[in-house]
């Protein structure tokens, strides 16, 4: 299922085979929260080069229900999705809720934020709920550790999450592949154990859960070094909720094969644009007059045709178009960062392709493998 083709230290480019395609690693999958990713349509996102996206098993369920999405032909049929979907579990969605989720052994329970009915999840609904959407890859359901925890606090919630792991994995039956999450905090012993039970239970992929909560960069960077040695080489590993482009690199360099993140497409609609040579900012008035391309480097249609001026006129007047030319564009630009990474990887000049990556940018370069 899933194939290693090239290395450098532990960063590796692979094809992952999938009921509804197979996808080139490393890659970016992006975040179709209520089944569209903001603004883009799906033949923007294949245009882009997109090979995967996500699916927000949360938001889908309370609307438009996944009952309904099963009766009308799976997530792919319901949004004219050829290629393969990703599904999170819900967890996370439910855990940023905050006081208003009670947890206990069974699953966690919550008020709908649109009607306010009670709702209740356990782990075995949360993977039923993916097999209606007939997901291409489903997510175990897990608890997101609080940042910061103490160790004990990180220790028995992840230890919850690798029972509910099991119970999820004794539930799933459909052919969609199932992913098992790493938690355990901020705490390299927790992490280990987490990846040990994991192991333990037999999973698809391995993803890294937890990140990207309040924790500093370095806390991040350590966790992501610590596991690198240790994620089994022959399962794709999946960094969820990451990230900016350098966190991306980063996360390849620690042997990270996929990553989701809302933030090209919702920075793209906060005028935060992606460039190779750093973000530019087009709200700025530095750009009223600029006949530029938003990146003179990057080969997508809204560079070759609109200049820095009238999108900065669009995001001024907070016209649609704005929010669409900007996010295709930052997508894109996601998906050409992939491809270069693959391309240096496979030939054998990932050292490279990172030293220029943040001289680009007026970066330092950090320690690390490459
Ligand atoms: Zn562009």
């Amino acid at each position: 299922m899933f194939e290693v083709i090239n290395t450098s230290e532990y960063a590796r480019t692979g094809l992952l085979k999938l009921r509804h395609g197979s996808i080139q690693t490393p890659a970016f999958m992006p975040v179709g929260t209520n089944g569209t990713v903001k603004s883009l349509t799906n033949d923007d996102l294949i245009e882009t080069g997109a090979e995967i996206i996500l699916g927000n098993t949360y938001h889908l369920m309370l609307r438009p229900g996944d009952e309904l999405i099963k009766e009308l032909g799976g997530l792919n049929n319901f949004i004219n999705w050829s290629k393969p979907i990703l599904t999170d579990s819900g967890g996370f969605q439910v855990w940023s809720l905050g006081d208003l989720v009670k947890i206990t052994e069974e699953g966690v329970s919550f008020k709908s934020p649109y009607d306010g009915r009670n709702i209740f999840i356990r782990p075995e609904d949360s993977i039923q709920i993916q097999q209606n959407l007939d997901s291409d890859i489903i997510m175990v359901f897990d608890e997101c550790t609080n940042y910061p925890a103490t160790h004990e606090e990180a220790k028995s919630s992840m230890e919850l999450s690798m029972r509910w792991a099991k119970r999820c994995k004794d539930f799933h039956t459909s052919d969609g592949k199932l992913f098992g999450i790493v938690q355990g905090g901020m705490y390299k012993d927790l992490r280990s154990s987490s990846l040990e039970k994991l192991n333990d239970i037999g999973f698809d992929g391995i993803a890294i859960g937890g990140l990207s909560v309040g924790e500093s960069k370095e806390e991040k960077t350590e966790i992501l070094e610590h596991l690198a040695p240790e994620l089994p080489q022959n399962l794709p590993h999946y960094l969820m909720g990451v990230g900016k482009p350098e966190d991306i690199v980063e996360g390849v360099r620690y042997g990270i094969d996929m990553f989701d993140c809302v933030i090209p497409t919702r920075n793209a609609r906060n005028g935060q644009l992606f460039t190779s040579e750093g973000v530019v900012n087009i709200r700025n008035a530095e750009h009223k007059k600029s006949t530029l391309p938003i990146d003179p480097n990057c080969k997508c249609k809204v560079c070759k045709n609109y200049s820095r001026a009238y999108l900065n006129h669009l995001d001024r007047t907070n016209e649609i178009l704005g929010s669409m030319l900007s996010s295709y564009h930052n997508i894109f630009y996601y998906q050409s960062l992939m491809q270069d990474i693959r391309d240096s990887i496979k030939n054998n000049k990932f050292a490279n392709f990172v030293k220029d990556f943040y001289n680009m940018r007026d970066l330092e370069m950090p320690k690390g493998p490459v």
